[in-house]
């Protein structure tokens, strides 16, 4: 049994990680200042008395005796990143430096929940570990690119300078319940206007990219990577590669939905990523990991959640 932090915890992920780990049997601290995250996320671990939940915000320092940390605490939808884009930027930077410090002094391992939006608009395809990616620094969604640009920089100079034990993971584009249902993702977004009946909305002509993955694959990958050798460190891409059109998605949720929505095309956001899929060789080969769940079975499965919220 390990005494493990994990920041973000009352988010979507964490909320799904902190159940996994609380079931394994594991003393599980949840921090988080709720800013996207919500008591509701973790209600049904409230009670148990291996869980606890501190409101804190991860810019300020914060101490426990732990063994493990991992460090979600960021916001992950546009919408939500770009409200308070000098906060989300923040939040990664001094986030990251305040968590990287305490597993310092603790000699904890400490994983990062990295993203694929660290590749950017990529020219490279599909993305492996080693393409640096193609960022703009200095537009609406750089806070959160650049700030998890950042946020690695910082994981690799405590790991070279320190030696403190840390993992990296870039997560791709994750779907599941308790996802928001407002926050404007793409999955959350066709499956709540189609059960409403109402138009789904596509931004630029729904031909760009994405691959999703299914939040319980996400999970097992995390645990995996934290259970690894201290030598490595990664970074290791974690997402699913079946790659699909935002358009075809929208076509698949409508036909799964039985609902009488129609498509409409609305301007797509600046710097909108083109095409994305992960080389997942890396997970494979150093975590026996690939991803199970089927994008027709994960989507059933987010419609019957989505009927019942
Ligand atoms: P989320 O918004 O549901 O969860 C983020 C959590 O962090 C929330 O509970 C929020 O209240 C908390 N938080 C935000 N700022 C904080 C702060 N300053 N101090 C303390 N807590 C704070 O998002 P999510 O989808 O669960 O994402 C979790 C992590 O995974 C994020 O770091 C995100 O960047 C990363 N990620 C997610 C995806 C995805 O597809 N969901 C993809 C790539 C990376
Ligand atoms: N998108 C869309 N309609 C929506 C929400 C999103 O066409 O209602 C598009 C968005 O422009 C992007 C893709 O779907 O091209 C994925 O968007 P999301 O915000 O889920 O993730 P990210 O862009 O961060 O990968």
């Amino acid at each position: 049994m390990k005494r493990i932090l994990v920041s973000g915890g009352a988010g979507f992920i964490g909320s799904h990680l902190c159940t996994r780990l609380v079931n394994e049997g594991h003393d599980v601290i949840c921090l988080d200042n709720f800013f996207t995250g919500s008591k509701d996320n973790i209600k049904h671990l409230m009670g148990n008395h291996h869980f606890e939940v501190v409101r804190h915000d991860v810019t300020y320092p914060y101490s426990a005796e732990v063994d493990e940390i991992y460090n979600l605490a960021c916001p992950a939808s546009p919408i939500h990143y770009q409200h308070d884009p000098i906060q989300t930027a923040k939040t990664s930077v001094m986030g990251a430096i305040n968590m990287l410090g305490l597993a310092m002094r603790l000699d904890a391992k400490i994983l990062q929940a990295s993203t694929s939006e660290v590749y950017g608009d990529p020219i490279v395809h599909p993305q492996p570990e080693f393409y640096w990616g193609n960022v703009n620094p200095v537009g609406y969604r750089s806070c959160y690119d650049e700030g998890k640009r950042c946020a690695e920089t910082l994981f690799m100079d405590y790991y070279r300078q320190n030696q403190t034990r840390i993992k990296i993971i870039r997560i791709f584009n994750t779907y599941g319940p308790r996802m928001l249902p407002n926050d404007g993702r793409v999955v959350s977004n066709f499956i709540i206007q189609a059960l409403n009946n109402e138009d789904i909305t596509i931004y630029g002509d729904g031909k760009q990219t994405r691959s999703f993955q299914y939040i319980d694959d996400l999970i097992e990958g995390m645990v995996r990577m934290m259970d690894t050798e201290d030598d490595f460190t990664g970074p290791v891409n974690l997402g699913n590669p079946n790659e699909f059109p935002v358009l075809e998605l929208a076509e698949r949720v409508i036909r799964m939905t039985g609902s009488t929505s129609k498509i409409v095309f609305k301007p797509l956001p600046t710097d909108d990523p083109k095409q994305r899929q992960p080389d997942i060789k890396l997970a494979k080969e150093k975590l026996g990991w690939q991803p199970t769940v089927e994008l027709e079975d994960g989507l059933k499965r987010m419609i019957e959640y989505f009927k019942n919220v």
